[in-house]
C-alpha cells in the first residue's frame, strides 16, 4: 500500500502515521524526521536544511526530492509506504508521480486530515516530543515540560519550530504552498478527506475505515 498523508502542521499527521504503519506494516517516511536527524548529526545537508527549518520555511524542493529519490532507488519502490510531510509543493508532487511511474508504481490513496486553524495553533504550542522514543504528546496548561513522556517516562522537549512566530509562518507557508495539493490529488481521484477533530483513536478509526 502506498499512501500520502496531507494536513496542516498540527493536524496530527505524525501521530496518525504511527498508528497506520503499525497496522499495515509499511514504512513511515517523515521528511521532517529525516531532516531533524540530519540537523542533529550536523551533516552538510542538515546544516543547509536547518537555515530554512528554524524559520518555518520549506527546504528547497531539489534537496527534498533528492532524499526521496535515493530512498526509492534503494528500495526499488517495492515496499509499501506512508508519506508524512511529503510532498509539500506541487513540484514535489509532480516529481514524486514521475519517480513512482518510472518504477511502475503509483500512489493508492491520499488522506487529508483537516482541523480548524484555531485548534492547530493550540495543538502546536502544547506539542512536546519525547527525546527517547519520539512519541508526540500534548501538555496541558498546568503541566510543565518535565512531566515526562506518557509512554516511556523519557524527557519531553518542544520543537524549535513550535514557537509562536515560527508557527504562524509555517501555517502561512502551508496555505500558500501545500494546500494546493488537495486539489491536485482530488483531480487525480486519489483524495479522501478525514475530519481531524476528536480524540486520537477517533481520527485513527476514521482513517482505517477509508483504507
Ligand atoms: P514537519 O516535521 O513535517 O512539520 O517538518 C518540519 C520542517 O521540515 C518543515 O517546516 C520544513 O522546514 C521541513 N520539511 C519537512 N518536509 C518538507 C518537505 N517535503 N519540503 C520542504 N521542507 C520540508
Amino acid at each position: 500500500m502506498r499512501l500520502v498523508l496531507l494536513g496542516a502542521p498540527g493536524a496530527g499527521k505524525g501521530t496518525q502515521a504511527k498508528n497506520i504503519v503499525s497496522k499495515y506494516n509499511i514504512a513511515h517516511i517523515s521528511t521532517g524526521d529525516i531532516l531533524r536527524d540530519e540537523v542533529k548529526n550536523n551533516t552538510e545537508f542538515g546544516i543547509k536544511a536547518n537555515q530554512y527549518m528554524k524559520e518555518g520555511k520549506l527546504v528547497p524542493d531539489e534537496l527534498i526530492i533528492e532524499i526521496i529519490r535515493n530512498m526509492l532507488v534503494k528500495d526499488g519502490g517495492k515496499s509499501g509506504f506512508l508519506m508524512d510531510g511529503f510532498p509539500r509543493t506541487l513540484l514535489q508532487a509532480e516529481k514524486f508521480d514521475e519517480m513512482l511511474a518510472s518504477l511502475g508504481q503509483s500512489i493508492d490513496k491520499v488522506i487529508n486530515i483537516s482541523v480548524e486553524p484555531k485548534r492547530l495553533i493550540k495543538r502546536l504550542t502544547s506539542r512536546r516530543v519525547c527525546s527517547s522514543c519520539n512519541n508526540i504528546c500534548s501538555i496541558s496548561n498546568n503541566e510543565d515540560d518535565n512531566e515526562g513522556c506518557p509512554s516511556c517516562g523519557g524527557e519531553l522537549y518542544r520543537r524549535k519550530d513550535d514557537h509562536d512566530e515560527v508557527i504562524k509562518h509555517r501555517l502561512k507557508v502551508y496555505e500558500q504552498q501545500t494546500k494546493p495539493l488537495i486539489d491536485y490529488y482530488r483531480k487525480n481521484g486519489l483524495l479522501f478527506e478525514v475530519d481531524g477533530s476528536g480524540t486520537e483513536a477517533e481520527v485513527t478509526e476514521r482513517i482505517l475505515s477509508i483504507l
